[in-house]
């Protein structure tokens, strides 16, 4: 049974990333620890008693279409009217449509436990408040007020259309085509893989639609974005006919079966009505403007699956007996013997088993203070009131999405097979629940972006354009601040040393990185992902030793929450040990690896 991490969220918040450096942001004066707990106290509840019952339900009756529409699984109406009268859609919404303007951070930090408790169910909301971002930033006043009050109470639903059979990480290709029509458009054309495109949770569906005006230029720059209202908007606000939009059919899916991921027909009959967002033509800027924040809440989908593996994979090895562990007998000059217990005991006493909960729960850590970081940066870039302080704070959030984004999901995937792997044949079998997380998280790797379009965006949007500068500006601060953590506890000294050594590494593979990306670009781009798994291990690292040094810090002044503080510890220590290690081969391979890609298709036969 999952149990929102509330404990290690605060801890981030708070004592990690220091989240109260909000107050100096107008916008965010009133953010402080109390307000933070509240919510996530709030949060986990939701996530516990309400999200987790109907998650491996939903999992086995999954999203139901027929010619009317599609059915939600058993429960899903009523968690998601529940959800809405706890109003947590208006979370991050603005305060003039009746938002909460809760920042990026926090809500981030309460995302995690939609995601863990039922990612299924948690998709809807966020493609909700990426279609309410979009028409807050790119809308006019009128289309606002008639759009966003209803979403931003979650009344409405809304949807990202971008996808087409032919145009999928590559939206040159779109193909869906706008008529003009009086004030308004015809749409046309098919769009596939539409995560809630239709469902019966709400009356209304707002699509956001991309499509070509017709005449307009071949490629990205002939993409316009369009607002597709499954029942049109009546001047007045009220719901009025079905519009020309209808789900076709929903995919059979290896995960999320209770999110519908759905074909949508636009204009088969008269022509689907659209309105049209901001300026023509410039559709596909506008979802670049997006997509930071959807990477950010996809990337969390990932170690948010990660610690719901881990939750299952714990309890398993607790109560699953199986051998008997070794244990140290003696230790005589230095050598020491083994022998072992004297009966069968839990499996979680194995080293081995150990190994892979530590992996698990380390490399969790690590991604969530990596996320909450940069969506600190994203609030400070956005609101903090110093024009410098912000455009770094931006740059620098800019920079790790789609490192956020790429790491996040890998661990996650990575981290939901070892989850398998501890509970033995069982974890293969449904029951456990433990394939389900691997079968949802599957997908966290894919939309949004595949990790092969995140590295591209890291290396040349990113990394590439300011030769260096935003990443090089955070290798120095991470060297200085690591060099100030000062103590004698040795579990934070080791972590340490290890992540300024890790440091370092990146800080030589991307100097061979930009001289790739300078004399051959595809050389930089065989090597990529390494090196974005590479800054995600390394940044990680940073993190996890600063947290091993607040926890430290805490215990020799006292604290009571010894426990807790000593698992962080331990926690860390496994981190800088097995896990960031890894940079070392990374860093061979940034270096040395792109030659066996580019200069040879001989293995691919
Ligand atoms: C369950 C689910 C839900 C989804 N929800 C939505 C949604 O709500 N709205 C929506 O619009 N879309 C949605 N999608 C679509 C999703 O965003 C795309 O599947 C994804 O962007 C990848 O596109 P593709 O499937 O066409 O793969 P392709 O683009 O064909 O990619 C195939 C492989 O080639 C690689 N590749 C392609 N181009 C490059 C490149 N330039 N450089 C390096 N590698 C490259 C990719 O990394 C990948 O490994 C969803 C998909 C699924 C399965």
């Amino acid at each position: 049974m999952y149990r929102a991490p509330v404990k290690d969220l605060r801890f981030v918040l708070d004592e990690l990333i220091g989240s109260q450096a909000l107050q100096a942001c107008p916008e965010f004066a009133d953010y402080s620890s109390e307000t933070a707990d509240a919510v996530l106290g709030e949060a986990a509840r939701f996530a516990e008693t309400i999200l987790e019952p109907i998650c491996k339900s939903g999992d086995r009756e999954g999203a139901r279409w027929n010619a009317t529409g599609v059915t939600m699984p058993e429960g899903y109406r009523g968690a998601y009217q529940q959800f809405c009268e706890s109003g947590w859609p208006s979370l991050r919404g603005e305060a003039e449509f009746g938002g909460q303007n809760v920042p990026t951070v926090l809500g981030t930090a309460v995302e995690e436990l939609w995601a863990s408790s039922n990612l299924a169910f948690k998709l809807c909301p966020m493609l909700t408040q990426g279609a309410i971002e979009a028409i807050q930033r790119f809308a006019n006043p009128a289309q606002k007020h008639l759009f966003l009050p209803k979403m931003v109470r979650g009344e409405w639903t809304g949807t990202m259309n971008l996808t087409e059979p032919q145009a999928g990480s590559d939206l040159a290709q779109v193909r869906t085509r706008a008529v003009p029509a009086g004030p308004n458009y015809r749409i046309y054309g098919q769009k596939i893989f539409i995560t809630y495109g239709e469902h019966d949770l709400t009356e209304n569906i707002v699509h956001m639609v991309l499509a070509r005006i017709e005449g307009a230029p071949p490629g990205v720059r002939g993409i316009s974005l369009f607002m597709v209202p499954k029942f049109w908007v009546n001047a007045d606000g009220k719901p009025g006919p079905r519009n020309d939009v209808n789900c076709a059919s929903i995919e059979h899916k290896l995960g999320i079966h209770a999110s519908p991921t759905c074909v949508m027909m636009f204009g088969e009959n008269e022509g689907a009505l659209g309105l049209l967002i901001g300026e023509p033509n410039r559709g596909l800027e506008y979802m670049f403007v997006m997509m930071n924040a959807a990477r950010l809440s996809v990337g969390l989908e990932g170690y948010a699956q990660g610690e719901r593996a881990y939750q299952q994979a714990a309890e398993w090895a607790r109560s699953r007996v199986q051998g008997k562990p070794p244990v140290s007998l003696k230790k005589v000059a230095g050598s020491a013997s083994l022998g072992t217990s004297s009966s069968p005991a839990p499996i979680i006493g194995h080293p081995d088993v150990k190994r892979m909960l530590l992996t698990m729960k380390s490399t969790v850590e690590a991604c969530r203070a990596l996320a909450l970081y940069a969506a600190l940066q994203l609030d400070i870039g956005k609101a903090h009131p110093d024009d410098a302080v912000r455009a770094a704070a931006q740059a620098r959030g800019d920079l790790l999405i789609p490192i956020v984004k790429g790491f996040c999901t890998e661990s996650g995937v990575e981290l939901a097979s070892i989850g398998i792997q501890v509970h033995g044949g069982m974890g293969y079998i449904e029951e456990t629940g433990a394939a389900q997380t691997l079968r949802d998280v599957r997908i966290t790797t894919i939309y949004e972006g595949t990790t092969g379009i995140q590295s591209n965006d890291l290396i040349g949007r990113k990394f590439g354009r300011d030769g260096g500068a935003a990443l090089r500006a955070l290798v120095e601060e991470m060297q200085q601040s690591l060099r100030a953590l000062q103590g004698d506890n040795l579990q934070m000294t080791r972590a340490r040393d290890a992540a300024l050594d890790a440091v370092d590494r990146l800080g030589i593979a991307a100097t061979a990185l930009l001289q790739k990306l300078g004399n051959a670009p595809d050389q930089a781009m065989a090597v990529s992902v390494p090196f974005l798994k590479m800054c995600g291990l390394t940044i990680g690292g940073w993190l996890m030793a600063r947290a091993a040094h607040v926890a430290a810090d805490k215990l020799a002044q006292g604290s009571t929450d010894r426990e807790f503080l000593d698992a962080k510890l331990a926690s860390v220590h496994f981190y800088a040990t097995q896990v960031l290690p890894q940079v070392l081969a990374l860093e061979q391979v940034v270096r040395h690896g792109s030659d066996a890609v580019v200069t040879t298709d001989a293995a691919l036969i």
